[in-house]
């Protein structure tokens, strides 16, 4: 069996890729239901997180530092904000968030340029 760290590692990678991926693909102008679903999720994901430890950290951080979900760019600065304070707590470089948008593409197509919220 893997080491747990190495497990807890790449739930993590893969988590925080979805995470991005899918602010990066939300909509410039959401509707009021558009944005009430992303905060929705992302306070459910903060509960279902596997690694219970993780999940509590995050928990606090999303009551201190709450989702913006006025515009695709406003909640990817969000969430590479909120991802570079779990950083520094684990002693991880901070991650520059200027190209965020570019940095991370879903490879859905130029035809869909948003999610379907
Ligand atoms: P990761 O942090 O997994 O990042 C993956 C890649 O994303 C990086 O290689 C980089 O290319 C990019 N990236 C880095 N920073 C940013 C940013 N700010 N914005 C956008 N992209 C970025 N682990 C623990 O040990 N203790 C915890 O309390 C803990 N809490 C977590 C809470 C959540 C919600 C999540 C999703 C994960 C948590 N983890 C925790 C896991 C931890 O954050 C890392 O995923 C894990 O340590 C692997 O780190 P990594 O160096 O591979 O990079």
């Amino acid at each position: 069996k893997m080491a747990d760290e190495t497990l807890k590692a790449q739930l993590g990678n893969a988590a925080w890729k979805l995470f991005h991926t899918i602010l990066a693909r939300y909509p410039d102008k959401p509707s009021k239901q558009e944005q009430a679903t992303l905060k929705q999720y992302i306070n459910l994901f903060a509960q279902v997180y596997p690694c219970g430890d993780c999940a509590r950290h995050f928990r606090k951080l999303l009551n201190k530092y709450p989702p913006q979900t006025s515009s695709r760019k406003n909640a990817a600065l969000w969430g590479c904000d909120i991802h570079n304070k779990v950083n520094t707590r684990l002693n991880k470089p901070i991650y520059d968030c200027t190209n965020i948008l570019e940095d991370y593409d879903c490879g859905c197509g130029e035809d869909e340029k948003e999610a379907d919220f």
